[in-house]
């Protein structure tokens, strides 16, 4: 498999990188990510990989759009309210780069059951996925997934003026994962954007360091397994902290 014409014009800009190149651009071009999650992180996260060539986008998110949204969750139009986030994301990325294939899943990732179609979104053979939500539930269950299956796990979260983002490359390290950091039982926080808000940019830049990630990690750079870059937007300061792995985490621990 070769690039065409048409995508060598592209991505010319990945392949005047000699750590990127024909071959990085065509392990983007095979490449399978999920996305779960499409407000103000999964909307740029989106939006960069499919401009940078992902072959397959798969989404996930339940939410419809509405009018208090367009503040931050920069894929969609006031024409957009009262849809399905996920069915215009696919619109929108699917006229930045109609080679990406997306699927669209109007699903809730919640307790795993089949019941609430998590089952069907985490039946694909992934690459890798991102954690673009805003609960718990939905990030225990990711983490389950991609410690099982061995595959990487890109999770941000953002609140206020503050962002966090962790990244997990189970293919080639263990532990710690997710759960070693925030154990399974601990309840949903009481604070989140919807009750407390958010700098629309935060998220932004906490979504395009997950899609740098993403396409690091797929490209097979990455050495930073667990550590946590956190950022305060208002002091315009990054800080980093390694995750420790945590004896007996029911998830990630040797049996
Ligand atoms: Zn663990």
């Amino acid at each position: 498999m070769s690039l065409d014409d048409q995508q060598f014009m592209r991505y010319s800009r990945h392949l005047l990188m000699d750590d990127i190149g024909e071959a990085g651009q065509l392990k983007l071009l095979n490449a399978h990510v999920l996305i779960v999650g499409l407000g103000g992180l999964g909307c740029p996260v989106s939006l960069y990989l499919a401009a940078a060539g992902i072959g397959r986008l798969s989404l996930c998110d339940p939410d419809r759009v509405e009018l208090s949204n367009l503040q931050r969750q920069v894929l969609y139009t006031p024409e957009d309210c009262g849809d399905f986030k996920v069915d215009c994301a696919a619109k929108a990325l699917q006229a930045l780069n109609s080679e990406t294939q997306v699927s669209a899943f109007n699903y809730e990732l919640s307790t795993g059951g089949a019941a609430d179609g998590s089952a069907q979104v985490l039946a694909s053979d992934y690459d890798l996925v991102v954690d673009c939500t805003d609960n718990l539930a939905a990030r225990h269950l990711m983490n389950r997934h991609c410690v099982e299956r061995k595959i990487g796990f890109v999770s941000a979260s953002a609140i206020g003026w503050e962002g966090q983002l962790v990244a997990f490359d189970f293919g080639h390290n263990q532990n710690p994962c997710f759960s070693c950091i925030i154990p399974e039982n601990t309840a949903e926080p009481t604070m989140n954007c919807g009750n407390s808000g958010v700098v629309g940019p935060v998220l932004g830049a906490m979504g395009s360091l997950q899609a740098t990630t993403v396409i690091r990690m797929l490209l097979g750079y990455f050495a930073q397994h667990g550590e946590m870059q956190r950022y305060d937007g208002k002091a315009g300061r990054w800080f980093n902290l390694q995750a420790q792995a945590q004896e007996g985490c029911g998830v990630c621990a040797a049996p």
